[in-house]
């Protein structure tokens, strides 16, 4: 060390210059009275500190503006340094030192003095006040407060470092031991090192420290705030694992279960308030004891409510054109019916895109239900007509072109609402309705639903199933429709719904007038063959397991099958006979696998047995009594022969083949048209007094209530009253009034298509039905004659022939036969009575009630053939 200038100007000594070595640091700074051991590696500071040690043991020590700096020049050096003691010196292995020093004075680097073989500077000491004022000493106490504070969060002091920072009451000394302490950051550090006033440093100082505090303070918190849920859930697992191993010891499994399910439930998805009362259930459930007959029922509701799809949705992949593809390939024809569909899913399609666009820019969150909702928000399809024309599968299309899954539940016959909402839970063997495990089982809330035989519906003093059903078609609630059973509402308005029915006029009104109706009328022979060749056919080979080579079927063979054994508007039946003929097959084929069968009409006999529906054909020839009428039934159309019979009696009607009050109706209205119009018919006026007619429809099956059949009944009875027969080629329908006029029917296309599958090719009409007309498909109607009728006499020129006559002349017909007392002929009797007859004939005698009538009464004899002309 040598002393380099004297006083300054004052005479102060602090003026005075030093000379000592100088050694830079990285990163460290030290304060006065602060011991530090450092770490010197530099040669060159190695060497200033073992030349110190040798002599002075003082030197200077500053901190490096920058820590990356290796050989710093006088600019790379803080200006305030700090004059040392040196402690101790150890030199290490390696040529570095550690040199334990102590701080003595804050220095000011003056100007440096040379740089071999180590940096030496002049310095000056910095001179500090010594403050007195009471605010500092408050700060003092200020700064002790606040390192008590912060000693539980440094576990770097020793109790050492503790008791020595708590005794100052120095204001600079605080701020150096607890800058020297606390701080951690080096250009802080020299920060305070440089502010010389004790006051505003021990400010500094505190600040920092309060700071720290609220930093560690914080840092606690949210540790603890982690600490304690990693506690709670590892003690949740710890017990859990414990309740589970115990129960398994017990054998008690059923808790184990429980505890699961109530996890389960969580995820599923449900509505919070739903959630809450099942896992409410479960409570029940699991305090149950075993021996609980309500443990059953509880623990059914609950797997019910698991199962539910409370948020499992598929995702719509609805293109038009690849729907139209799908449509024509699984179903032949149907033109009109395809295009309808495909406009009513585009209409849903627009309708859809537009609420999902509206619910993004509305940032809703899930725009796929507002868009399944919003599609769901227009009329419901319903497809309407005879079984097996394809309805239920077109819906099944449908579901397949959009992506959906499908399901589909019968209404035929239910009567109960319960099938549809389901029962209390407080009922023995309760169960949802139908709609909610139809839900359950397609396991997807967007599914397409097939609600079939809307039309069969019954209410009774069980409730109104039509209602319920409303509810679940109708947007605006079925997103809270409520189960009996659930005690829950479940969201069915993603659900698309479709309906089926095979009579319009049977579905109940309110459900009517939500509909968007699509009627399939049937199909004709050529359409059915075409089906049963591309479609049934390889479908039911492949059902049944077959190469497709295996089994031929020729063309005439299906058409037989199709005419001879099957006697529908649909094709469901022959898809039966199609698959029964599989059947049949199969033993041999499997004990014979490389055979081939090829089947012709000859082996469909021997398959199906002997044909079926050899009844439904047109008369071969024309015949007095028996007319052909057409029908409309559920099932399609069919034909409907009217026989009627003549007999001596006391003008009784009798019906019989079953009929409905509609039937007995048009039987009397036309018994009156024609006692009427007896005199231009050629028939005796009273011959209603004296004979019984007995009108009898053979096919018994056919429903016949309300079939239109009042032309038909009409001339059968006027032929068997005149004796003219009606021709075979024809068949007819229209209602009769008393004046008769002929008035329009309904399901005209159906029995259409009934006459024409029968090979009927001339039918007769109401003329207001002539509109009608068009809804007939092309091929047929280019091979039908129709005949359009206002009245019943044109009925009468359309179809009666001349009377036939046998080889003597004489008419064939009823009336006259009996009345012909020349003749010798025998009246036809079907009522089983011909001798009582033949009595009357013999004795002549002339009746008297309650005796028929005697046939001398009869005014004449045959019917004057010039009343009417009958066309041929
Ligand atoms: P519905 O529901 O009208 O009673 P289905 O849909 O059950 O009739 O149809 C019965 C069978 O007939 C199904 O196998 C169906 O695929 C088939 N089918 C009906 N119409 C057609 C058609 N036009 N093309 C192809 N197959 C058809």
């Amino acid at each position: 060390m040598a002393m380099i200038a004297g006083r300054n100007g004052n005479g102060e000594e602090q003026d005075v210059m030093h000379e000592y070595a100088l050694v830079p640091l990285k990163n460290v700074v030290v304060f006065p009275k602060i011991r530090v051991n450092l770490t010197i590696t530099r040669p060159r500071s190695v060497r200033a500190v073992l030349d110190a040690d040798k002599s002075t043991r003082v030197l200077v020590v500053v901190t490096q503006r920058h820590p990356d700096t290796e050989d710093p020049r006088p600019d790379d050096l803080n200006e305030v340094a700090m004059l040392v003691d040196l402690i101790s010196v150890h030199p290490q292995n390696d040529g570095s030192v550690v040199a334990l020093v102590e701080g003595t004075k804050r220095v000011h680097i003056e100007g440096w003095l040379g740089q071999d073989p180590y940096p030496r500077v002049a310095v000056t000491r910095i001179p500090e006040p010594t403050p007195t004022s009471k605010a500092a000493e408050l700060l003092v106490r200020h700064a002790h407060e606040l390192f008590e504070h912060f000693i539980p969060y440094n576990h770097k002091f020793t109790p050492d470092d503790i008791s020595q920072i708590q005794v100052i009451h120095s204001c600079s000394r605080l701020a150096d031991s607890l800058a020297a302490h606390i701080v951690s950051d080096s250009r802080r550090q020299q920060e305070l090192l440089e502010t010389i006033d004790p006051e505003k440093r021990l400010e500094m100082v505190c600040v920092i420290l309060g700071n720290e505090i609220e930093i560690q303070e914080l840092d606690q918190r949210i540790r603890q705030r982690v600490r304690d849920q990693v506690d709670r859930n590892q003690q949740e697992y710890y017990l859990k694992e414990q309740v589970r191993a115990i129960m398994k010891e017990l054998g008690n499994d059923s808790a184990t279960e429980i505890m699961e399910m109530r996890e389960r439930i969580r995820t599923l998805g449900m509505p919070e308030t739903i959630m809450f009362k099942v896992l409410k259930e479960l409570d029940k459930l699991e305090r149950l004891p075993a021996t609980s007959a309500e443990i059953n029922v509880l623990r059914n509701y609950i797997d019910m409510m698991m199962a539910l799809p409370w948020q499992a949705r598929t995702q719509d992949q609805l293109d038009l054109k690849a729907a139209k593809k799908l449509l024509d390939v699984e179903h032949y024809g149907l033109a009109n019916i395809k295009d309808r569909v495909l406009d009513f899913l585009a209409v849903r399609q627009l309708r859809s895109r537009r609420a999902q666009h509206l619910a993004r820019e509305e940032g809703t969150q899930d725009d796929q239900y507002a868009a399944n909702q919003a599609a769901n928000r227009g009329p419901i399809l319903c497809f309407i007509g005879p079984p097996g024309v394809g309805k239920t599968s077109l819906g099944a299309s449908i579901a397949r072109a959009m992506g959906r899954k499908f399901v589909r539940i019968s209404l035929g016959g239910v009567h109960d609402e319960a099938e549809i909402r389901g029962h209390r839970r407080t009922y023995i063997g309760a169960l949802p309705g139908r709609i909610i495990q139809a839900m359950r089982s397609v396991g997807v809330k967007n599914p397409v639903f097939l609600l079939d035989e809307v039309d069969k519906l019954a209410s009774d003093y069980r409730g109104d199933p039509a209602a319920a059903l409303l509810e679940v078609l109708d947007p605006e609630q079925n997103n809270t429709f409520t189960d009996h059973y659930l005690e829950a509402p479940f969201d069915l308005s993603e659900v698309f719904f479709i309906c089926t029915a095979n009579a319009r006029y049977q579905i109940p009104r309110a459900l009517a007038d939500r509909m968007e109706i699509v009627e399939i009328a049937g199909y004709t022979l050529e359409e059915k063959a075409a089906i049963g060749r591309r479609h049934l056919w390889p479908k039911v080979l492949k059902e049944a397991g077959y190469e497709s080579d295996q089994i031929s079927l020729t063309d005439r063979a299906l058409r037989y099958i199709i005419e001879s054994y099957t006697h529908e508007a649909g094709v469901r039946s022959l898809e039966r006979q199609l698959a029964a003929i599989c059947l049949k097959i199969a033993r041999s084929v499997y004990l014979n696998p490389g055979l081939h069968k090829r089947i012709t009409p000859h082996q469909v006999e021997e398959y199906l047995g002997v044909p079926r529906f050899l009844g439904e054909h047109a008369l071969d020839q024309d015949q007095v009594g028996v007319a052909t009428g057409m029908a409309w039934t559920e099932s399609g159309g069919t034909l409907l022969r009217v026989e009627v019979a003549v007999m001596t009696g006391r003008g009784s009607i009798r019906l019989t083949g079953q009929q409905g009050d509609v039937m007995q109706e048009s039987a009397h209205t036309g018994h009156s048209y024609i006692r009427t119009r007896a005199d231009s018919l050629g028939i005796p006026t009273n011959f209603a007094d004296q004979y019984d007619m007995h009108i009898h429809l053979p096919e018994g099956a056919i429903p016949k209530d309300g079939p239109s059949a009042g032309i038909t009944i009409a001339a059968a009875m006027i032929s068997a009253l005149t004796g003219r027969p009606i021709r075979a080629d024809t068949a007819m329908t229209g209602e009769i009034t008393l004046r008769g006029n002929v008035f329009p029917i309904g399901g005209l296309k159906e029995k259409v298509l009934a006459a024409h599958r029968v090979g009927i090719r001339r039918i007769i009409l109401p003329a207001d039905n002539r509109k009608d007309v068009s809804e007939i498909p092309e091929p047929i109607l280019r091979v039908m004659e129709f005949k359009y009728v206002r009245r019943m006499e044109e009925v009468e020129d359309a179809i009666l022939r001349d009377p036939v006559e046998d080889a003597d002349g004489h008419a064939m017909h009823l009336i006259a036969q009996g009345g012909d007392r020349d003749d010798d002929q025998q009246i036809p009797r079907s009522d089983g009575r011909p001798d009582e007859v033949d009595q009357r004939n013999r004795n002549q005698t002339p009746p008297t009630p309650p005796e028929p009538p005697s046939l001398p009464d009869l005014p004449t004899a045959r019917p004057p053939r010039q009343a009417r002309k009958p066309k041929k």
